[in-house]
């Protein structure tokens, strides 16, 4: 897929606020520094679509971009940062929770984890919400720079298993990247347009 467009549309914390237009949607979630908004901003080919920040946690809303104008990407914040309050958690799983419960036009949620560090509890157990709910989403492993393919490998393998080992019988759909060095863009952005076929 080429990238013709990309635009901000709105940010909000409020599900029923979101775009009504009725065109299929992906969003980007994973833990504060994970690499998110380097990853958007790679795939779109923009610099600064998505804000880069050296403060995690700081980009606590839903945030939507239409993209060729025909899909939207969303932006989502990330989780499990120790410095927002517990006030501020709470009110963050409501929405988030809600975004994914009734977001319809949600095609598939990619989870963004960083290669270099072990399986984290809140990652699985953020998946296992999503299956559980009947949420469709494909695995991002971000900074694939910081490792030699020999240990990617491993590593990938390792998680994959880990995810088999708990409540999966099938491990999800995966893609290694690096916005550092740009790859993996390609075949995200065809796994995007050729399920927006469906
Ligand atoms: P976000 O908080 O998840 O949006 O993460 P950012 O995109 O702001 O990145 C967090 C930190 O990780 C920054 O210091 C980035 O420079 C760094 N980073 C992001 N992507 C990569 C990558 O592909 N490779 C490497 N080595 N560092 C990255």
């Amino acid at each position: 897929m080429k990238i013709t467009s990309a635009e901000f549309v709105m940010s909000n914390s409020d599900v029923a606020k979101c775009p009504k237009d009725r065109i299929p949607e992906y969003a980007f979630i994973g833990r504060s520094n994970v690499g998110k908004s380097s990853l958007i901003n790679m795939l779109v080919d923009r610099k600064s679509l998505a804000k880069t920040s050296g403060r995690p946690g700081k980009t606590q809303l839903i945030n939507h971009f239409k993209i060729n104008n025909n899909w939207f990407l969303v932006d989502l914040p990330g989780y499990g940062y120790a410095r927002v309050s517990k006030k501020d958690k709470k009110v963050f799983q409501k929405y988030i929770t809600e975004y994914f419960e009734k977001r319809e036009q949600l095609v598939c949620a990619f989870v963004l984890v960083d290669i270099r560090h072990e399986p984290q509890p809140v990652d699985m157990e953020f998946m296992e919400w999503l299956g559980t709910n009947g949420v469709p989403f494909a695995i991002i492993f971000t900074k694939a720079d910081k490792l030699k393919p020999r240990a990617i490998e491993n590593y990938v393998n390792t998680y994959l298993q880990r995810l088999l080992e708990t409540v999966w019988e099938e491990a999800p759909k995966h893609f290694v990247t690096s916005s550092a060095n740009r790859t993996g863009k390609e075949e995200l952005l065809n796994f995007i347009a050729n399920i927006n076929l469906d």
